[in-house]
């Protein structure tokens, strides 16, 4: 899949999953955009992996749950860079308890960046989209999204809530030629499971039929299929990765 000349913004790039969808839209020769929040030195990690690659790669720093912040970053890519093709809503955070000791600011925090992150974005690119009548969304959810899970009540919530947008959005803009896609992944070795023991691993690896941990590569392959023109009539899918688990 070639994406030469394409401009691609991934939020939340700098470590983890949205590291590896950027990894994999580089090798793909796009022009990669990463977003992140705090982390500087992941952010240059990332960058440095991309030219390694011979691709190119710009980050912007940034609480993707601001609207100002979110459209600003936006019209300073149109403004640089003409247009943008891709937009890979990554960035999320999740937070593991019982719900009774959920607070307000947690639902807020996470319905912030996990649900209105994707609004923000959206709401800031889908018309330059429009415009071009040409464009491509993923927004990489959860399998909890889709079936709810105990101690991550407003994770399931906010993945929950992505998916029925991309689903309801994926159809509003078909029209116009752009798909809107998801990706449930299952679990993925990243720094949002870190907080995992040994044997909680196990004990979690045992319930999945491959019998490992996916990476973020596994999710990165299917985001550049999604956004590839391979997937011309694929849109308002939500397409789990999760080594059968669920
Ligand atoms: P990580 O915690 O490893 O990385 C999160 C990334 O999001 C970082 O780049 C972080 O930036 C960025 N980020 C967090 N909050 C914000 C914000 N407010 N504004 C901008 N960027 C932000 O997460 P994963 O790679 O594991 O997860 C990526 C996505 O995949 C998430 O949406 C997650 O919900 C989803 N997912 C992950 C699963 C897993 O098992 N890992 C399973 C299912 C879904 P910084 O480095 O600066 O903090």
């Amino acid at each position: 899949m070639d994406f030469h000349g394409k401009v691609v913004l991934i939020t939340g790039g700098s470590r983890g999953i949205g590291r590896s969808i950027a990894l994999e839209f580089a090798k793909c020769n796009a022009s990669v955009i990463v977003n992140y929040r705090n982390n500087d030195k992941e952010a240059e990690k990332t960058i440095e992996e991309i030219k390694k690659l011979g691709g190119y790669c710009e980050t912007i720093k940034g609480d993707i749950k601001e609207y100002d912040f979110s459209k600003k970053m936006i019209q300073y890519i149109i403004d640089k860079y003409g247009k943008i093709d891709v937009l890979i809503n990554n960035a999320g955070i999740s937070k593991v308890g019982l719900f009774i000791d959920m607070t307000e600011k947690d639902f807020d925090d996470i319905m912030g960046v996990n649900l209105r992150g994707v609004f923000n974005t959206c709401s800031n690119v889908v018309k330059h989209m429009i415009e071009r009548k040409e464009g491509n969304i993923v927004n990489i959810s959860s399998i909890w999204g889709g079936v709810g899970a105990s101690c991550e009540v407003l994770y399931s919530a906010s993945k929950g809530g992505v998916n029925s947008f991309t689903k309801a959005l994926g159809k509003e803009l078909a029209p116009s030629g752009i798909r809107v896609n998801g990706i449930q992944p299952g679990v993925i070795d990243t720094d949002m499971n870190k907080w995992m023991s040994q044997e909680d691993r196990k004990a979690l690896i045992d319930e999945i039929p491959i019998s490992r941990f996916g990476e973020g590569e596994d999710i990165a392959k299917l985001a550049v299929f999604l956004a590839s023109d391979e997937a011309k009539y694929i849109t308002s899918q939500i397409i789990s990765v999760d080594g059968g688990y669920i």
